[in-house]
């Protein structure tokens, strides 16, 4: 069967973004895949996270995908830094990949910003760890945001590059499939009109849970009260709503505001104009406002209960990583001795 892998960081508050562009489809996607859902707490420390911050973040990363409907029985669900086998074949990935690929990466650039000297190492081989989190699962399908296409190329140039580096080793082992592939070349799954949720500040940036601002996004955990003032005092234009598609190009805010409508409905961006169409912002934000506490409340209910029992999110996170170790040890015993190391 196919398999799909994803990962959020627990590095902050879990946003609208968080859930549009990645949780929610993690759900259906049970159906019809073998999923590993993964709280990837090696990547949030790329950048300084307090330890008490940390450990509250991961579980509540994992009770955002139980309360999103995730089942931890049927899906993977773990927190990396248990599966040391992560680190390990990142490390294998870092002397695969080059330093060109790496320094061409937009997100490095625009996390380092003008100080990249004094950013971790760790920042700047993100997209290694992300390869290896994918590749260990031999994982097929990565359902992601738009702002995760970029490292996703790169996990298919790293799998690419590693099966041609080691073709006759992988043979040797006879650890390849028909093609003498050892890795699978990764798909990427970015659909729907919530791939990319800008900020209600600034209409030309994500949503992020790294904006030092609170008033960026709709954190999962809002209540009704801080959703609908986060809305009402969103950055928009002074025109009312247009009455198509076209009518959105080059208003960057109202085209976010109408696509998270959109995307909370099931509608599309068509659909939504054609109720709100001529419409102004004191009509269409508190109908916006009332959709997403309609659609986040249980939700965040949920996590909450779940966030306040600790002991059995730890479990489910325990649980998961020994089903993931499993499947990580297979591949890492193939990898080393493709390389040539010694057991
Ligand atoms: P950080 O600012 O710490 O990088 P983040 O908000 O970007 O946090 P990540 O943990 O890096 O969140 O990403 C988790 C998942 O959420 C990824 O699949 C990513 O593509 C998706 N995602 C993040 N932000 C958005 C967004 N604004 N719109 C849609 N999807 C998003
Ligand atoms: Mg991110």
């Amino acid at each position: 069967t196919p398999r799909v892998f994803s990962g959020i960081q627990p590095s902050g508050d879990l946003h609208l973004g968080n859930y549009l562009g990645a949780i929610r489809r993690f759900v259906p996607l049970q159906e019809t895949h073998e999923t590993i859902y993964c709280v990837v707490d090696m990547h949030a420390i790329t950048v300084r996270q307090e330890p008490d911050d940390l450990r509250r973040a991961t579980r509540e990363v994992a009770a955002a995908f139980i309360a999103a409907g995730v089942d931890p029985k049927r899906s993977i669900v773990f927190n990396q830094s248990q599966v040391i086998q992560h680190a390990e074949l990142a490390w294998v990935f870092n002397c695969v990949a080059r330093m060109g690929w790496m320094a061409r990466m937009t997100q490095f650039k625009d996390k380092a910003g003008k100080n990249s000297e004094n950013v971790s190492l760790g920042l700047f081989a993100y997209p290694s760890l992300m390869a290896a989190d994918i590749l260990l699962y031999k994982a097929t399908h990565v359902p992601v945001g738009d702002d995760q296409k970029q490292h996703l190329e790169l996990t298919r140039d790293i799998a690419i590059k590693f099966n041609n580096d080691y073709r006759d080793s992988i043979a040797a082992q006879n650890a390849g499939d028909d093609e003498g592939a050892f890795f699978p070349v990764t798909e990427p799954l970015i659909a729907g009109p919530a791939t990319r949720i800008m900020s209600l500040r600034d209409g030309t940036k994500k949503m992020s849970k790294s904006d030092p601002s609170d008033q960026s996004r709709i954190s999962l955990l809002d209540d009704a009260d801080a959703i609908a003032k986060k809305i009402k005092k969103a950055t928009t234009d002074p025109a009312e709503l247009p009455h198509d598609v076209e009518g959105l190009a080059s208003r960057p805010e109202a085209d976010n505001l109408v696509g998270i409508y959109a995307a909370l409905s099931d509608k599309t961006k068509a659909e939504v104009l054609a109720e709100f169409g001529g419409q102004g912002w004191g009509k269409f934000k508190p109908a916006l406002a009332d959709l997403a506490v309609a659609q986040l409340a249980p939700m965040a209910g949920e996590m909450r209960r779940l966030i306040d029992d600790s002991e059995t999110i730890d479990a489910i996170l325990r649980d998961g990583a020994e089903r993931a170790r499993a499947i990580a040890e297979a591949t890492m015993v193939d990898v080393r001795s493709i390389v040539g190391f010694i057991r």
